[in-house]
């Protein structure tokens, strides 16, 4: 079986390290489901602090890093240093960073080689514009963000891998996917790594679903066969996050 994940996305919050401590106390004094992989991705400054302070259970996440492992890279983190100051997990290919950052999605399949090439394991981005949705490309879209990724892992790769289907007309909107429509884009995907990569790593590969998740729908959605857990922003930041976390309970 999947391990039910659950991530929290912290994005460019908290502002202060005062409000930093207040989550990871809410977080270190929670009755937390044990069964479940929680990972949180603070902004990069925070990292270490947040490795340092939370409890054991629940591993930290960049939010980024670059496909180089050294050099004169500006504002740039890489995988080796984010292995080396024992940080797990990176977050790659987040919608923000496609739009804001013009995170083509053959950078982010760079990014992906270099991370796992590093030590890291990867949450993997992907997800449409309402555009595209509406213009029924949903899965063309999605299919093609993932195939410079498959094409630069291998099959074992994967293991080190969770998709995170995030849509990008749900993320910080309040317009949740619905179950149906969160669960036939899982089973797209899922689809696509069987045909892709290979039966094996389509089951055994852990999809998650982003956007506008919150407390009162977590699960709805985390009861969908091909949702295996979410990729929380904005809630993350709440005491409910606790309560996404414990979605099935
Ligand atoms: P929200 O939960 O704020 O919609 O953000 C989702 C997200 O982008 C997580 O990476």
């Amino acid at each position: 079986g999947r391990q039910f994940f659950v991530g929290g996305n912290f994005k460019m919050n908290p502002v202060t390290r005062e409000q930093k401590n207040a989550l990871v106390k809410v977080l270190n004094d929670a009755d937390i489901d044990t069964n479940v992989e929680v990972v949180i991705a603070p902004p990069a400054l925070y990292l270490i602090p947040l490795k340092e302070t939370l409890r054991k259970e629940i591993q930290v996440a960049a939010q980024n890093s670059y496909f180089k492992t050294s050099g004169a890279f500006t504002g740039e983190i890489s995988p080796a240093q984010l292995v080396d100051a024992g940080i797990p997990y990176v977050i790659l290919g987040h919608s923000e960073r496609r739009t804001l950052f013009h995170e083509t999605s053959e950078l982010v399949a760079d990014k992906t080689r270099a991370a796992i090439d590093a030590g890291l394991r990867v949450i993997l981005c992907v997800g449409e514009t309402l555009a595209e949705r509406e213009a029924e490309r949903t899965k063309a879209v999605v299919d093609a963000q993932l195939a410079p990724v498959v094409a630069a892992l291998t099959p074992a790769d994967w293991d080190k891998v969770v998709v995170a289907y995030e849509p990008v007309w749900a993320i910080g909107t309040g317009k949740v996917a619905s179950a149906a429509q969160a669960q036939a884009a899982h089973k797209d995907i899922r689809a696509f790594l069987a045909g892709a990569v290979s039966p094996a790593v389509a089951e055994s590969t852990r999809i998650i679903y982003g956007g506008s998740v919150t407390a009162a729908n977590c699960k709805e959605l985390g009861g969908q066969p091909d949702v295996d857990g979410f990729l929380v922003g904005g809630a993350s930041l709440k005491p409910e996050f606790v309560d996404i976390i414990n979605t099935k309970r």
